[in-house]
């Protein structure tokens, strides 16, 4: 059993990670400014794993709030933290070609706080929520860890700088432990339909989007690009089940805490890619209901095809992926019906 600190703990991808770990016995102490996020995912995980967390309210550019996140404040059950899943950060591409300043302040800036505050407190054990991102324009796929980094956007700039961060910490030799985890397209819920996605105004990303669709909340989907080189003509992505990822974040932390002091970096996803048309048609089987579309242009940045080659995770974590894309329709599409305008 160890102490966890979890910055954006109650995001999408921290709040399922919070349940794994609660549910595998680990203390979790969340960090949230609840800026992108909700209280109420955290009421739900403790509900959902009948385990209570610590919450520690505040942001990564408030020295006080990471004072109290180290354990100079007063906690239930207190103790040091042994290490530190790092989720807090701005995801928003398109948001981050209009404010690149915000996104190097609020990751890179951030990240760079946490780790000194980490530094202090003796914690040098952090998995860190990288994004294939960074991979930019993949000159082919399946994606492996070697392939070059060459981001497109200052979202994807700003993750490649904190892993690069990470890297030359690990060059210092004071026994930092660190798993960069590179997610491929994070989706689906926790099959419970108590937490899940809750993306702000209108989704940029496909599976919001197609699942407010088929709830009724909009009309019809843009499928960008039907002439791209792939079985459709729709873009094809690697589509991982969020409890997946949560499960991966465990046994990346599992073996940080067991090996030698190490840097890894992994893609997370399954291996698989579906089209646009796929996740459509996967999603209308699993709804019951009509997804209404209209192919449009291309989205410009975007790619044909980028799917993980995950094997070096397999062999490093002895993690894989269970689930399908039919598993992460349900579990999206419970979701969605239950909590039709989300945590609101
Ligand atoms: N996509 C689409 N319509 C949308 C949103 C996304 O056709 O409203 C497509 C997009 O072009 C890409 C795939 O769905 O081929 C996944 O896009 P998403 O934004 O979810 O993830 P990313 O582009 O970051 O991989």
């Amino acid at each position: 059993m160890a102490r966890l600190l979890l910055t954006g703990g109650a995001g999408f991808i921290g709040s399922h990670t919070a349940l794994v770990l609660l549910e595998a016995g680990h203390e979790v102490v969340v960090l949230d400014d609840f800026r992108n996020s909700s209280p109420k995912a955290l009421e739900r995980v403790q509900e959902l794993s009948g385990r209570s967390l610590d919450l520690v309210a505040g942001s990564l550019g408030d020295p006080a709030t990471l004072e109290r996140a180290f354990g100079g404040g007063l906690y239930s059950r207190g103790g040091a933290i042994d290490a530190v899943i790092h989720f807090a950060g701005l995801k928003a591409v398109g948001e981050s070609v209009r404010h690149p300043l915000l996104y190097w302040d609020v990751n890179v800036n951030g990240s760079r706080l946490l780790l000194e505050a980490m530094d202090r407190a003796g914690c040098r054990t952090i998995v860190f929520s990288s994004s294939a991102t960074l991979y930019g324009m993949p000159e082919r796929t399946p994606i492996v860890e070697t392939d070059a980094v060459r981001p497109i956007n200052p979202y994807g700039h700003s993750k490649a700088a904190v892993e690069r961060m990470l890297a030359d910490l690990c060059e210092t030799g004071a026994d930092w432990r660190v798993a960069s985890l590179r997610y491929f397209n994070p989706v689906g819920a926790h099959p419970s339909g108590r937490i899940g996605e809750d993306p702000e105004g209108i989704p940029n990303n496909l599976f919001p989007f197609v699942s407010q669709v088929a709830v009724g909340r909009r009309p019809e989907l843009q499928v960008f690009g039907s002439d791209w080189p792939t079985h459709d003509g729709t873009g094809m992505r690697d589509y991982i089940h969020v409890m997946d990822l949560a499960e991966g974040h465990r046994a990346a932390l599992d073996t940080l805490l067991r090996e030698p002091p190490q840097l890894l970096t992994l893609n997370l996803g399954s291996g698989r890619g579906h089209s646009v048309l796929d996740v459509v048609r996967a999603f209308e089987i699993a709804s019951g209901r009509s997804v209404p579309y209209r192919l449009v242009d291309r989205r410009p940045g975007d790619a044909a095809e980028t799917v993980a080659d995950p094997s070096l995770a397999a062999e490093r974590l002895g993690w894989r992926t269970s689930r399908s894309l039919e598993d992460i329709c349900r579990d999206g599409w419970a979701w969605q019906q239950a909590n039709p305008s989300g945590y609101r």
